[in-house]
């Protein structure tokens, strides 16, 4: 009855064919969900254009400016609107933080007035538009060829440091450290987290190095990465040199300014 998918796996840095999952959706009659969680706001797509997908689910707190985690995007077709009203599924109205009665909207209308003056909730549902507001404003298509050209920019350099990327996704890179780092994935991460640089592992086996740039796009703030990243690798006992990186990073950015 219902098939799911990730859009983007952040796990590996992998981007799945939404299209195929849609298309094979329409093909075997479920109804599709897809976890749009790491691709909203960083990614140029139209949901519109799946409609093998009937619900697709995101956050706040990643592409969409990593505003703090309170309301979660959501988009149904009415044939899932159907369905929950049939099934009937949990209301929000009176826990502390959600509070939906102060913002709940249906069929044009509020669903209750509220009874005394509160600030949380309506005041989160604002910045969650104004943050949407703000990404139009930048445009769609610029923030996803964006993300594109910083991924291509860190991409270059965790290579010429002897790392391969194993990930296709803008908005991280995820590598295998070089044959005589091989195997030390894990310990390097938490030195790096440990001096406040924040790289992750993969969740699964053979655990691999994740370098995200979520909101970070700069040449700056990547080459501000890039030259952590080295030191992190430097330290346990890498061979490259650390400013032959740098000016091939810093003339990427040249090339394009
Ligand atoms: C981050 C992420 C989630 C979960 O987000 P939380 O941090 O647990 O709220 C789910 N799906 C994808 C694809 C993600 O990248």
């Amino acid at each position: 009855m219902w098939a799911f998918m990730a859009h983007w796996e952040t796990g590996s840095g992998r981007v799945n064919d939404v299209k195929g999952f849609s298309d094979a959706c329409l093909k075997h009659g479920v109804m599709g969900i897809c976890d749009a969680v790491s691709s909203l706001g960083v990614g140029d797509f139209n949901i519109d254009d799946y409609p093998g997908i009937v619900a697709w689910a995101s956050c706040p707190q990643k592409g969409v400016l990593s505003l703090p985690l309170t309301y979660a995007p959501v988009s149904f077709t009415d044939k899932a609107i159907e369905m929950v009203k049939k099934r009937g599924c949990r209301t929000y109205v009176h826990h502390p933080i959600l509070d939906a009665r102060h913002w709940g909207i249906v069929d044009g209308k509020d669903v209750d007035a509220p009874g005394y003056h509160q600030t949380h909730s309506c005041y989160a549902v604002a910045a969650f538009h104004e943050a949407l507001r703000i990404i139009l404003g930048y445009g769609r298509a610029r923030k996803a060829s964006d993300y594109k050209y910083h991924e291509a920019a860190l991409r270059q350099a965790v290579e010429a440091m002897g790392c391969e990327v194993t990930s296709d996704m803008p908005s991280l890179v995820v590598l295998n450290l070089p044959g005589k780092l091989a195997g030390k994935e894990k310990e390097l991460v938490q030195g790096a987290r440990a001096q406040g640089f924040g790289i992750w592992p993969t969740l699964s086996e053979p655990v691999q190095v994740r370098i995200g740039i979520l909101n970070q796009l700069s040449p700056e703030q990547i080459t501000e990465i890039v030259s952590r990243f080295a030191d992190a690798m430097l330290a346990m006992g890498a061979e490259f040199d650390k400013a032959q990186v740098m000016n091939q990073l810093k003339s990427y950015y040249a090339k394009a300014a």
